[in-house]
């Protein structure tokens, strides 16, 4: 068995490693497609809740998301599970999680989250991977807390892989266009959990398995239990892990075989006026292998007014090419939101240079 080297999209296979931004609402905000086209980013991540609640099912189905955005790349959708278990998690007035699904109450509405409904709207987005619906631990859980959510989540898991085939044979789906489907690994700190959830996710069968990265030591990804899972998981499935971001540990994880990657880091980032820079004279100077290989340029300080210098030497990105340190710090002063979308830009080129630079690293 081998390990994947691309990631099939409708348009054609994207080479791994791919790192994917969060289009929360199908916009990564403040860029329009073409913007995002000229990053050279291969992919976006959507979000499956915020959509159908925007949207509703019924104008997904006509119109897709491709369309609606006019996006060729590659496309992947969250479960939604996050985003409404995080709420319901930290605040009860507003829902709660059961064995049907994740209740969630809004405006008077109560929608009920269930691992088929959330298949289901994926399937209309038109997406090339979707996400089973998991239940996840708050990072304090109590081993008991754990096991329920693991047994929640190998529950939910069968009954995605259900729906997903269901719907994969309604709509005539094969095995060469039918999308990727992956599972999430639950179980939190508890290694005997997480082999547990891992193995059982393998009998179901998916394409990729996905780790949140959640189980942080001293604020910093717990790389021994992303190796441990790493081992675990089927030499021909993708690693997926959900969220992770930093540019040290995407390169540290590409290392011990994940190969998807999405984070709202280079996008938030980038609109607070934190750019990401590669500490090198050229593109081809770049070496991942040095400690501090990049740096943070923060355009909105004063003396960068007086600063003619392009923001990176390492970077072609339209930002670099066309502008200086004094004109974006003379933007981001006086609040134009084309300093967001130019630090966006360039944040956006520094991420897909960095995967370039980690094929066949
Ligand atoms: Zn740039």
């Amino acid at each position: 068995m081998n390990s994947p080297k691309f990631f099939r999209s409708i348009n054609g296979d994207i080479p791994l490693p791919i790192f994917f931004p969060d289009a929360t609402r199908a916009v990564v905000r403040s860029l329009d497609t073409s913007d995002i086209e000229s990053t050279r980013t291969t992919g976006l991540l959507v979000n499956t809740f915020h959509l159908y609640k925007e949207l509703g099912i019924d104008f997904l189905k006509k119109q897709g998301i491709r369309n609606f955005i006019d996006w060729s790349g590659g496309l992947i959708s969250d479960s939604g599970g996050f985003q409404v278990g995080s709420l319901v998690k930290s605040n009860s007035k507003l829902g709660k999680v059961t064995d049907e699904g994740v209740i969630f109450k809004l405006d008077n509405n109560r929608i009920l989250l269930t691992p088929e409904l959330s298949i289901q709207i994926q399937m209309e987005l038109g997406v090339d991977m979707a996400v089973v619906l998991d239940d996840f631990d708050h990072p304090n859980a109590t081993k008991k807390e754990s096991e329920i959510s693991v047994k929640r989540t190998i529950d939910w898991a069968k009954r995605s892989k259900i729906e997903f085939e269901k719907i994969c044979k309604d709509k005539g789906l094969g095995v060469i266009n039918k999308p990727y489907l992956l599972g999430v690994i639950q179980g939190g700190r508890d290694r005997k959990l997480r082999k547990h959830c891992t193995e059982k996710l393998i009998e179901i069968g998916f394409d990729g398995l996905g780790y949140g990265g959640e189980e942080k030591v001293k604020g910093n990804i717990n790389y021994d239990l992303a190796k441990y899972l790493a081992k675990l998981v089927p030499k021909n499935y993708f690693l997926y892990a959900l969220g992770v971001g930093k540019p040290h540990d995407i390169v540290n994880l590409v290392k011990i075989g994940y190969n998807i990657f999405d984070c709202v880091l280079p996008t938030r980032d980038a609109r607070h006026g934190r750019m990401y820079v590669y500490d090198a004279n050229s593109i081809d100077e770049i070496d991942l292998t040095k400690k501090d290989f990049y740096y943070f340029f923060n355009p909105k300080k004063q003396q960068n007014l007086k600063n003619n210098e392009k923001i990176s030497k390492a970077c072609d990105c339209l930002t670099c090419t066309r502008y200086t340190k004094s004109y974006l710090c003379h933007l981001f002063r006086i609040g134009d939101f084309t300093a967001g979308r130019l630090a966006t830009i360039h944040n956006l080129r520094f991420y897909s240079i960095l995967m370039e630079k980690l094929r066949g690293f």
